[in-house]
């Protein structure tokens, strides 16, 4: 843990520094240190204008709490089909809380409660009628830390598929599933292994198969790389800019530089002031093509962030 915010530190400061030098000749906020601003979000060649985007998810006026606590207030944006859609700010600023809410994982939560739509091609996803394991199943989750089921690798992939009834041609669907994440060459000499005895990275990869192989819309990823070596992080940084031409993707990250790496468009959430009970929720501060948020965002708070002034 000590390495990882030493590390931070040295890359806020070095954020700092750069952005600094910038601003005193007149120029633009600094990108991301280390990247080339060329190659920010080199996930899309570029980011189709807004009216020729598709809306894969429209959310209005969306506030979730936690008891009285309130986590996110008031957010409305749209997020679309075929790009990579980073969530990053300060922690506890609600990210995860946020993009629980575009699969109902946080009914789950005791005391959760949430106001607002969010409407999923068209449907409102916390309508009555919907089925929470539908959604779920057009919408799949990968968690910050790998957590393949205590079964073989075969069956990690095979056991969504079984309960959904899609066990037709099973084999080849594992097998797709696999070569999709980046996997069946490490793995096809050893599917009935232990998917507990396979690297993190490898685990992880495991589970976004495992995600993918039922056929998703969306795949939504909480921090996927908080816990794997660089070289696992950009294999599934690599992952992600291979499959978004056939899924969305919304990934929260505290990681700036991955943000800026993976991502097509990116939301900035940040902790409002504290109201006249010194309550903080979490809110939207901005939202745009990755380029534009790292290197000349409209919001001051944005700006505080990506450079390393606050957070
Ligand atoms: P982030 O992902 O930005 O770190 P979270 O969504 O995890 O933020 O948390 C936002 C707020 O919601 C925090 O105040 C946190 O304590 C609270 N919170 C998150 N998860 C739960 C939970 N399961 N139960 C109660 N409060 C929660």
């Amino acid at each position: 843990m000590k390495v990882e915010y030493a590390t931070r530190a040295v890359e806020q400061d070095e954020v700092r520094e750069s952005a600094e030098s910038r601003k005193a000749d007149g120029q633009a906020a600094a990108p991301v240190p280390g990247l080339d601003p060329s190659r920010l979000g080199t996930a899309q060649p570029a980011v189709p204008e807004r009216d020729r985007r598709e809306v894969v998810f429209d959310i209005r006026e969306l506030t979730a709490r936690y008891g009285s606590n309130t986590a996110v207030r008031d957010v409305s944006m749209e997020i679309y089909t075929n790009l990579v859609t980073a969530v990053i700010g300060p922690s506890g600023c609600g990210k995860s809380t946020f993009i629980r809410c575009l699969n109902r994982m946080n009914d789950l939560v005791p005391g959760f409660s949430a106001d607002g739509q969010v409407v999923y091609h068209g449907i409102d996803l916390q309508g009555p009628s919907v089925d929470p394991v539908a959604v779920r199943r057009r919408i799949g989750m990968v968690f910050q830390r790998p957590n393949p089921f205590p079964k073989s690798i075969y069956d990690n992939i095979a056991f969504g598929l079984r309960v959904l009834g899609m066990k037709d041609s099973l084999d080849d669907r594992v097998e797709h599933a696999l070569k999709r994440a980046a996997l069946w060459d490490e793995v096809s000499h050893r599917l009935r292994s232990s998917a507990l005895s396979l690297s993190g990275g490898q685990q992880q990869r495991l589970c976004i198969a495992r995600a993918i192989a039922v056929e998703p819309d969306v795949v939504l990823l909480d921090e996927p790389a908080s816990s794997l070596d660089p070289i696992a992080t950009s294999s599934i940084e690599d992952l992600m800019h291979e499959l978004k031409r056939d899924y969305s993707f919304v990934i929260v990250t505290h990681n700036m530089q991955q943000a800026a790496r993976v991502a097509d468009v990116t939301a900035f959430f940040s902790l409002s002031q504290a109201d006249e009970n010194g309550d903080r929720s979490g809110v939207l501060v901005e939202y745009d093509a990755t380029q534009k948020m790292f290197t000349s965002p409209s919001d001051q708070r944005t700006e505080d962030y990506v450079t390393g002034r606050f957070g």
